[in-house]
């Protein structure tokens, strides 16, 4: 498969068109930037630790009946990608009160919410990816009220899979964002990445964070945080 002419660069990725018109390639960068792009900084290998993550928990999530975008790895930062037409929603699962949910309604964190919560975000920078209900989702004609079902389904149906697994690696899986995407045949399979950049992990035991909230709140400690999530998850350090 050949690399040909950069498609896009986001602000952790670029992507690369392919010969196959089908067929993206991600390539996974190490820049780090929090609230919209205000703050900016280096995640050493962070690349390559988000990319074998995210792949190895999308793979395990198609193993068990979640369509994803993922194709092949191919090296420590690239990987094969479905093209898909992204849903231009920010997925937000939730199991424990943190982040925006606590500053929003007043929940101190760490309470472990009675029921997962999930919200969208439309996604858009210059708006500060603004919280968007289903009706408005509808009304803007981003998603059908069938795609918005079949999102809220697999969303949930991931966290099932990925808490339980994430626990018996010693991980609470606090809350994750996620993206989905439509094929050329309209299918809709999970896309984007699911990493430390995109979930908040904390030990088990002791809390301790090892997710990006480590760069956004200045606490040091981040390139440990993102190789510890690596070591658990793959038994492997970069
Ligand atoms: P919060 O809304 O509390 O800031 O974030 C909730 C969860 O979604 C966190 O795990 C956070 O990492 C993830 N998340 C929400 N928005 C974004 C975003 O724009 N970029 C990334 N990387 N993660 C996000």
């Amino acid at each position: 498969m050949e690399k040909l002419e950069q498609l896009y660069e986001g602000k952790a990725k670029k992507v690369f068109k392919t010969d196959d018109p089908e067929v993206l390639m991600v390539d996974y960068k190490d820049d780090a930037t929090a609230f919209n792009g205000e703050k900016k900084g280096t995640i050493q290998s962070k690349g390559i630790i988000n990319n074998r993550v995210t792949n190895h928990l999308m793979k395990m999530l198609e193993d068990q009946g979640i369509p994803t975008h993922l194709i092949k790895e191919i090296s420590d930062r690239e990987t094969l990608v479905k093209k898909v037409t992204i849903v231009p929603l920010e997925v937000i699962i939730r199991n424990v009160a943190a982040g925006s949910f606590s500053k929003r309604y007043g929940v101190e964190e760490g309470k472990e919410l009675l029921a997962p919560t999930l919200e969208f975000s439309l996604k858009n920078d210059d708006l500060g990816d603004p919280l968007i209900n289903s009706y408005h989702v509808l009304a803007l004609g981003l998603a059908t009220q069938e795609e918005i079902d079949t999102i809220a389904k697999y969303a949930f149906k991931v966290n099932e899979i990925l808490k339980k697994y994430l626990l018996d690696l010693g991980i609470k899986l606090i809350d994750f964002k996620l993206e989905f995407g439509k094929t050329s045949d309209g299918t809709i399979v999970l896309a984007d990445e699911i990493s430390p950049d995109t979930c908040r992990f904390w030990d088990k035991d002791t809390n301790e964070k090892l997710d990006k909230d480590r760069f956004r709140r200045d606490m040091g400690g981040v390139e440990n945080a993102y190789e510890e999530i690596m070591k658990r998850l793959m038994g492997e350090t970069v």
